[in-house]
């Protein structure tokens, strides 16, 4: 079911239940992609008509961040539940190792792409990572072409948004993969450079603040956030 959050429409479902969709997405072919929008995303498609489109445009648009969870209770819609961009990827990791598919880690400073799937490789031996390339591609063509010659199953597009959003829309037919899933700074945290918060902090709703206590320079971004929810207060008051 979808549930509309300022004009983003996410899937309202649990974990399991994106993942066994996103691996249904991965078994019948095709080129789906996924993402994975926070407040801070939502308040830009709510500026921006055509990345509002790219959003609504994918297979799988899952809840990260307990703003957008706390903006559907307050508009009267609530959602099954947030999905943590960084539980989707965890979680899909050794379901695709059973099922023997091949992922692309793609995006993040140089190094890092690699990092993260050593540390992957470590911790999920039987996983089939066919390539691996930096975010900071001048020729996007020539990095499009290198992910498509890769035969990727599954390809984690971690350029940030709204950058990875439009490079999934544009490229998701000459990539060749089943699914793309936009995921942020997730190569970062697989690379073992960031840390994610705590799970008690995440459970109480504060993996924001630990973020920004961490990345100060994330300040001006996480703005976003309370103009998100005064938005979100607004329409509820003027009854939608
Ligand atoms: N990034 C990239 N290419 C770019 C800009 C950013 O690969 O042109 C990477 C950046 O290095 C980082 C990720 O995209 O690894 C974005 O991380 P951030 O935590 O800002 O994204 P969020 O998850 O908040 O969207």
């Amino acid at each position: 079911m979808k549930i509309d959050v300022m004009g983003v429409r996410f899937d309202s479902c649990t974990l399991d239940q994106a993942l066994d969709r996103a691996m249904a997405m991965v078994e019948d072919g095709g080129a789906h992609y996924c993402v994975t929008p926070n407040p801070e995303i939502v308040y830009e498609a709510m500026h921006d008509p055509a990345f509002c489109d790219l959003l609504n445009g994918a297979d799988l648009v899952l809840p990260d961040g307990v703003g957008v969870v706390l903006g559907a209770k307050l508009l009267g819609t609530p959602l099954e539940a947030r999905i943590p961009g960084a539980d989707f990827a965890a979680g899909l990791l050794p379901r695709l190792a059973a099922a023997g598919k091949r992922l692309y880690l793609l995006g993040a400073k140089p190094g890092v792409a690699e990092q993260a799937a050593a540390n992957l490789r470590a911790r999920h031996p039987d996983l089939q990572i066919c390539g691996t390339a930096d975010g900071y591609f001048r020729d996007e063509a020539a990095a499009v072409a290198a992910v498509r010659a890769a035969a990727p199953d599954v390809v984690f597009v971690c350029l940030g948004a709204p950058k990875q959003e439009r490079f999934m829309a544009a490229h998701r037919e000459e990539l060749g993969a089943s699914l793309l899933a936009g995921l942020g700074g997730m190569l970062d945290v697989f690379a073992g450079n960031v840390r994610r918060a705590p799970d008690w902090v995440c459970r109480i709703g504060m993996e924001w603040f630990y973020r920004l206590l961490k990345e100060p320079r994330r300040f001006k971004r996480m703005l976003r956030l309370p103009k998100f929810l005064a938005a979100v207060v607004a329409r509820r008051l003027r009854g939608r």
